[in-house]
């Protein structure tokens, strides 16, 4: 039987444990219960999700703060963050929820960044040719 105090494996027979010193023979069959099952809990609740796509957790938060710093390249930053946002909703599964959720996040953030980037410099060159469009075009 389990020693409900330290967890010890002893023999059935035996009115103390081997390792505590816990009388045994007091322990009723709900005591060894309550303890075990605390120790069957602590392995399923321990850092819940699949450890294999932990790797898309950390591929995302990386990718995603790399697109968010080559924003001004539009293009390749539009890219590295939708391939952020698929691998944080890859990572949704993985032990590393929160990161993922930050990493779809900053990838957002990222895309909005780059799109009034976009707009930002379609504005200036439509002003650019405004200003060189004679005006009588204009009309
Ligand atoms: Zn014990």
């Amino acid at each position: 039987m389990y020693c409900p105090n330290c967890g010890t494996n002893n023999s059935n027979d035996a009115h103390f444990c081997i390792n505590c010193g816990h009388d045994l023979s007091r322990g009723t069959q709900e005591e060894t219960k309550e303890y075990r099952m605390p120790e069957n809990g602590y392995h399923t609740d321990s850092r819940p999700g699949d450890p294999n796509k932990n790797w898309a957790s950390y591929l995302s938060i990386i990718m995603s703060v790399a697109s968010l710093f080559i924003s001004f390249t539009l293009i390749p930053a539009v890219v590295c963050a939708i391939c952020s946002l698929v691998f944080g909703i890859i990572g949704l599964k993985s032990q590393y929820k929160g990161l993922s959720i930050a990493s779809i996040v900053v990838s957002g953030v990222s895309i909005i960044v780059t799109v009034l980037l976009v707009v930002f410099v379609f504005n200036i060159f439509s002003s650019f040719a405004t200003a060189l469009t004679p005006s009588y075009y204009m009309w």
